[in-house]
């Protein structure tokens, strides 16, 4: 064992090395040095996101089957300068799918009819 804080590079929350997973947004935890390359990310990301679409409540665009399949969507919508976040599933927010299980992707509500068109194969 390390000894070494563990970060989740969604919320910033810190835990005991321990842990795998954020008890609240699911996402794998890193150490501390991946979480700063985790923020310049992030701020990389920002840049790309177009204002006229981060406005409004944030309304379900799409549902993902995985955390793998919701980054990909996110990615995508970010190509489009549209911020999005992933959101676990209800029903499934139990441990054993804190990874894995079902996501739903959320978009501001400004941004929403470009997410669709650009998810022209996802849910409608
Ligand atoms: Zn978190």
């Amino acid at each position: 064992m390390s000894g070494k804080p563990l970060i989740c590079p969604g919320c910033a929350r810190t835990y005991p090395s321990s842990e795998r997973f954020c008890s609240v947004c699911g996402m794998p935890l890193v150490h501390v040095p991946g979480a700063e390359q985790a923020a310049s990310e992030r701020q990389r990301k920002a840049r790309k996101i177009k204002p006229q679409y981060a406005e409004g409540a944030l309304v379900k665009v799409a549902r993902a089957e995985s955390q793998a399949e919701a980054e990909f969507i996110e990615g995508l919508l970010l190509e489009e300068g549209i911020p999005s976040m992933l959101r676990r599933s209800r029903g499934f927010d139990v441990p054993d799918f804190l990874a894995a299980g079902p996501r739903d992707v959320l978009v501001p509500e400004s941004g929403a009819e470009a997410a669709r068109e650009a998810l022209v194969w996802g849910e409608s």
